[in-house]
């Protein structure tokens, strides 16, 4: 079986031609990010796809050299020749969302640890 998680946001009203921006249906701070693999053995541009989360090269090796190994390289400026290689991440800034998700756990200090059992050999 296969269960789907919550409702993620898609952020689909943040268009990618802004820098940044709030996300007007969830609230979050949304950057627009581009990323591009290079080949980790030529450093040619390979061609991106986000698979499964994750951002990797379309094709398994290398067109140029044929090595598999490649890194991820985020794109400042996206021009028209990267572009066709970049692919595009909304990507949420926690720090300046108005609603973040809390990371942090309250302490919880109105209790001491009871040791339990103790005595529990007391008298034996
Ligand atoms: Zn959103
Ligand atoms: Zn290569």
């Amino acid at each position: 079986m296969f269960f789907y998680r919550k409702k993620e946001c898609t952020h689909s009203k943040v268009s990618p031609d802004k820098d940044a921006c709030y996300c007007p249906d969830c609230g979050k701070y949304i950057e627009n990010k581009w990323y591009l693999t290079r080949c980790s053995c030529c450093n040619v541009k390979r061609k991106t796809i986000i698979k499964f989360d994750n951002i990797v090269p379309e094709t398994k090796y290398c067109p140029n050299c044929g090595a598999v190994q490649y890194h991820v390289e985020e794109v400042k400026s996206i021009n028209f020749i990267d572009i066709n290689f970049a692919v595009h991440v909304k990507q949420v800034n926690e720090e300046r969302s108005m609603n973040r998700t809390q990371t942090w756990l309250e302490r919880d200090n109105s209790e001491p640890v009871k040791l339990l059992g103790l005595n529990l050999n007391f008298g034996q």
